[in-house]
């Protein structure tokens, strides 16, 4: 279906049209008619589905049917996300979205000055976009005020939750204007998050885009067994042989990550990384030249990436495997985006094959294994074998040496001998003398 069958303002549907959209996503055409009709909406949708589109257009076309003058206490739209890239991401986003028309968007979130955010909140905004525990700092100080808010949006709930935001969610909540449409979009459905919804939203539209934990059918998924010792090795080869020019790697912790980068660099691939530790700018920056292609690989850990959207990403890299099975579902969720295709891979240790296994059940599918030349991984038998082989040649040997001992200590020694127990497999038995 296409955008034009929804009557949206031509403001909106020029807008749209620049950004390249042209037939809507299933989320789309799913949430946008149920929130034009007023209805809240519980919507299971994965990243990389569409939805910043689908709660954001049909938002922009409510306040484009009912315009009213921004005030500081005139923030009609409430979008609550869990990081701050996030945050930029969907408000960059809805700025394309409403390029033609009058809206200004605000993004709230940590890592920057509260005064200077302070000012803009006076300035006021019609849509701000936020992560919640600096939002809570702000409506503390009363730097704003939530109770003309007409839409609230919680994007990607279960991460927020994940990362103990529900009290702030609460709190926030309480300031909001209770007349509002809620829209909670989620990628995975815990009992948590089922909670919440149940107690923010009044008869919502439910919306299921693909089954829970399933992973986009456009990411073809592939496992490369590897020692973890040879990863970064075998990961340069990959990169340099299959000519990948664009690679997302996530690794389990920031120590790994810098010392990835520092190490790819060294092998001539250029790479930036983000984490947690790095200042906003810095991540800003490393973000922007991995997108213009400036860097080919971008190293992250799992926080910093998510909701992460590349356009066109093709590869993304599980150098390590994620401690949660459902974290490696929104990994890879950033390729494949929107019906496009990508390619998802995971080195995989020996200690990392239970994770895998039960990544492959909660994904419902074995993954395709690639064994490369020369970075073969002996499986877990055949090296219990290979140790058990071991052992028994060690006490043949150990048993054959003893008796070799034996016979030349009878030969020195005559009959009267004693002998002493030897505990070493390579020492020959001692024989003591009695006199
Ligand atoms: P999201 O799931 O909101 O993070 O969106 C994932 C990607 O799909 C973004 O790059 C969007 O710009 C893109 N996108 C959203 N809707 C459409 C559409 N109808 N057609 C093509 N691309 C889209």
């Amino acid at each position: 279906m296409r955008f034009e069958s929804f009557s949206f303002a031509p403001e909106i549907l020029r807008a749209i049209s620049e950004c390249g959209y042209q037939k809507m996503t299933p989320v789309q055409q799913e949430a946008i008619p149920a929130i034009r009709r007023g209805q809240d909406v519980l919507a299971s949708a994965q990243t990389g589905t569409g939805k910043t589109a689908a709660f954001a257009l049909p938002i922009l076309q409510k306040m484009f049917d009912n315009p009213t003058e921004t005030q500081r206490s005139n923030t009609r739209a409430l979008i609550l996300t869990p990081t701050r890239e996030l945050a930029s991401q969907i408000a960059d986003n809805i700025n394309d979205y409403s390029k033609y028309m009058e809206v200004s968007v605000l993004t709230i979130y940590g890592g920057v000055k509260l005064e200077t955010q302070a000012q803009k909140l006076k300035r006021g905004a019609d849509i701000i976009v936020a992560t919640p525990g600096r939002l809570l700092e702000h409506l503390q100080a009363c730097n704003l005020n939530l109770s003309n808010v007409d839409f609230m949006v919680l994007d990607e709930a279960d991460r927020m939750l994940d990362m103990g935001f529900i009290s702030d969610i609460q709190k926030i909540m309480q300031a909001v204007n209770k007349n509002r449409q809620n829209l909670l979009f989620s990628a995975t459905f815990s009992s948590a998050v089922k909670k919440l919804a149940n107690d923010m939203l009044v008869k919502p539209k439910l919306i299921s885009v693909d089954s829970q934990n399933s992973t986009a059918d456009t990411v073809s998924q592939v496992v490369y067994p590897v020692e973890q010792r040879r990863k970064r090795e075998l990961l340069s080869e990959l990169i340099g042989k299959k000519n990948w020019q664009q690679v997302l790697v996530f690794t389990a912790t920031r120590d790994a990550a810098d010392k990835l980068v520092k190490e790819l660099n060294l092998d001539g691939i250029t790479s930036a990384v983000v984490h947690g530790e790095k200042a906003q700018g810095n991540r800003r920056r490393a973000l922007r030249e991995f997108k213009e292609g400036k860097v080919r690989a971008l190293v992250a850990t799992e926080v910093a990436a998510r909701g992460l959207d590349i356009q066109d990403l093709e590869y993304v890299v599980n150098y390590d495997l994620p401690f949660l099975a459902e974290d490696y579902v929104h990994r890879i969720g950033r390729t494949g985006r929107a019906g496009k295709s990508g390619v998802a891979i995971s080195l995989v240790s020996r200690e990392e094959e239970r994770t895998l296994a039960d990544i492959e059940k909660l994904i419902g599918k074995q993954l395709r294994r690639i064994t490369v030349p020369g970075y073969e991984v002996g499986s877990r038998e055949l090296l219990i074998k290979q140790i058990q082989k071991r052992r028994s040649f060690a006490k043949k040997q150990q048993r054959e040496d003893n008796t070799g001992a034996q016979m030349i200590a009878e030969k020195n020694l005559g009959s009267r001998r004693v002998k002493v127990k030897n505990s070493s497999n390579k020492a020959p038995t001692k024989v003591k003398k009695i006199r």
